[in-house]
């Protein structure tokens, strides 16, 4: 038995938004502050909503937003125009390893997906921009439903359903702790890529619980080996 699925994040996992942070955090802020005249929460608060799965409503009536769902919108928009502008501007970043990567993969014929909070309409363009469609199987935007977001797993349930990939045949890499998080409930197995080699990173889950890589390539070394289970290809990375 061997991994036959391969799911992917898509920012900062195969895309590189520069100074991601500060990116997204303008965003909430431009929204509270130019959409709604509202007033800025702190930074505590505001990181908060990023892990917060189907707790973000209540968090966002906290912050005095009425209608969760239409923050989101504006939020989506906003995201939108300044993609838009970053890749004319030639500011996204596709990595290095990913086009080798994708390659070998659909070499291999081993199926691969993309689960993404970033809604549909801006994936699309992301990977026009870099020409990486016609690489994956499914590729799955979640930003239209934040419900369904990562950390929680709905999206990798699904994409796997409509692959038919079996999950204790899957890995999935991803760039943040959202990413693992949805990933371990999902059953599937957790790779965490590391591409700025950081060491700072206050991961609340169990470290043995994930593998952490600093390329796409080294994912090769981990689908290759035997697997009875989960567990064992843990241990035989570790
Ligand atoms: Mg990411």
């Amino acid at each position: 038995m061997t991994i036959n699925c391969v799911l992917f994040d898509l920012d900062n996992t195969l895309v590189g938004i520069p100074d991601t942070w500060n990116y997204f955090d303008t965003l909430i802020q431009d929204v509270l502050n130019l959409d709604y005249k509202l007033s800025i929460p702190s930074i505590v608060e505001r990181n908060s909503l990023w892990r917060s799965g189907k707790g973000f409503i209540s968090i966002l009536k906290r912050w005095d937003v009425s209608d969760p769902n239409d923050f989101w919108i504006k939020f989506d928009e906003r995201d939108r125009k300044k993609r838009r502008k970053l890749i004319k501007e030639n500011k996204l970043i596709l990595y290095d390893d990913v086009i080798p990567t994708l390659k070998k993969l659909n070499n291999m014929g081993i199926k691969i997906g993309i689960v993404s909070n970033t809604p549909d309409f801006i994936i699309e363009f992301e990977l026009d921009a870099f020409k990486l469609a016609p690489f994956f199987d499914k590729v799955l935007g979640l930003g239209d439903d934040q419900s369904i977001c990562k950390p929680e797993p709905d999206g990798i349930n699904m994409i796997l359903e409509e692959m038919k990939c079996n999950p204790a045949k899957t890995i999935f890499i991803g760039d943040s702790e959202v990413d693992l998080i949805a990933a371990q409930r999902a059953k599937v197995f957790p790779i965490y890529i590391d591409r700025n080699k950081e060491k700072r990173k206050k991961f609340v889950i169990d470290p043995k619980s994930y593998i952490k890589i600093t390329s796409l390539l080294q994912i090769f070394e981990i689908i290759k080996r035997p697997l009875e289970d989960g567990k064992f290809l843990a241990e035989s990375i570790l």
